[in-house]
């Protein structure tokens, strides 16, 4: 007889962390550094008679909105997810898939506590049986840093074991969608879910959960323990807060740039060290592939929630990319399809059809336009989800602002 060695838990987890030597881990704040200065003294609070309806309101009335993209008023989910009977969840997004972003590897490779801890006050306050996390598996030093930091926690007594369940995503950009990542953590093919109902009400295992990006979580905790103020107070052409902006493209310093709410194009890439020498600013991505490309001639507009509505775009997850004279709208725009069809999870025609036709029309010498058009409205009405949706987003914003590239 064969000897079958079922993998049990315990050695699938020895064998992810013999995995670690690979990774570079940078130097971070430990458990015992974060505590040092108050870290988890909010959470012990809180955990000891803490009113979650005063804690909802001061996340409120700090102006933070959901990071992960779509800007929804944090701590407002809260109540929702409430109002249904246990057992609850919360479900952490740390797929991160959308590219140009990095923001939420950032802050866990610095400050991996400050998110637990956010992550952990909104748990109780939505009395959460369970916290899953779902990393990006292509952040390895951010798995190896949270391993080892929730076992830290477990030993302090902080959380019981198996509390925090670390799942590892499989690189499909779909499973950044709330729901399909829920069906990735249930174990099943990641695909998004049509709603209603709503993963406040049905999430994973048809239980009522919370789904909360990385960096909102990080927020969460500052605001906590330091105040509404820190965000609220920020003004910068009449908007409120802080962004983080994930900048790269043709600027000097690359990074994660933690600026105003209503900062322009110009404020972020006078933050990223101004353009690289030898490039002009031609056109920009304000946040992902979804939100297309505006010209370098809007460059006045604060790249925040709302403000970029009225031009057909959005700021997400404020995935900044900037290009120059260089560089090609339209080709950029065509590479922006490319993922889409790539990563488009088939489920819907419009989407998984259109995307593939919409690359073929546009790897052709001369655009056909108004075949163009008719195939994104019909992407964007009958799309099942926002991939679909705002696919054709890039396509429009070519039409509209670089006609002269057609
Ligand atoms: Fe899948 Fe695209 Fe349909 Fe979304 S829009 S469900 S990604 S096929």
């Amino acid at each position: 007889h064969n000897h079958i060695d079922h993998a049990t838990p315990d050695k699938v987890r020895a064998a992810i962390e013999a995995e670690d030597t690979h990774a570079h881990i940078p130097d971070y704040q430990t458990l015992a550094a974060y505590r040092s200065e108050g870290g988890y003294d909010t959470l012990a609070r809180l955990r000891d008679g803490g009113d979650w309806e005063a804690v909802q309101d001061t996340v409120l009335s700090s102006g933070l909105r959901g990071l992960g993209g779509a800007g929804f008023p944090s701590g407002k989910k809260w109540g929702f997810v409430r109002a249904n009977p246990g057992p609850r969840y919360l479900a952490v997004n740390g797929d991160e898939g959308e590219p140009g972003t990095f923001k939420d590897r950032y802050y866990l490779e610095r400050e991996p506590h400050v998110f637990l801890e956010g992550m952990l006050i909104a748990a109780w306050a939505v009395e959460a049986d369970r916290c899953y996390i779902y990393l990006r598996d292509e952040y390895p030093a951010s798995h190896s840093i949270l391993r080892k930091e929730i076992k830290a926690l477990e030993e302090a007594a902080l959380v019981e074991k198996g509390y925090i369940d670390l799942r590892r995503g499989a690189g499909a950009y779909i499973c950044g969608e709330e729901s399909a990542m829920i069906e990735s953590i249930e174990g099943k093919r990641g695909i998004p879910r049509h709603r209603p109902p709503y993963v406040a009400q049905v999430g994973i295992f048809d239980r009522p959960t919370l789904v909360h990006n990385i960096e909102t979580l990080y927020w969460v905790a500052k605001v906590c323990r330091e105040g509404p103020e820190i965000l609220s107070t920020v003004d910068h052409n009449e908007r409120k807060g802080l962004r983080s902006y994930s900048v790269s493209g043709r600027v000097r310093n690359p990074g994660v740039h933690l600026l105003p709410a209503g900062s322009t194009i110009t404020d972020v890439i006078e933050a990223a060290g101004g353009m690289l020498d030898g490039h002009s600013f031609k056109a920009y991505q304000p946040g992902g592939p979804s939100s297309g490309l505006l010209p370098a001639s809007m460059e006045d507009i604060p790249l925040d929630f709302d403000t970029l509505q009225p031009h057909g775009t959005f700021i997400g997850s404020a995935a900044v990319v900037v290009l120059s004279d260089q560089d090609s709208a339209r080709d950029a725009a065509l590479n922006m399809l490319r993922f889409f069809e790539d990563e488009s999870c088939g489920q819907c025609t419009p989407c998984r059809v259109g995307c593939e036709k919409a690359v073929k029309l546009m790897s052709a010498e001369t655009w056909n336009q108004p075949l163009l058009e008719d195939l994104c409205q019909a992407m964007a009405d009958a799309s099942i989800c926002g991939l679909g949706q705002a696919a054709p987003n890039p396509i429009r914003s070519v039409i509209r602002h670089f006609p002269d590239e057609l």
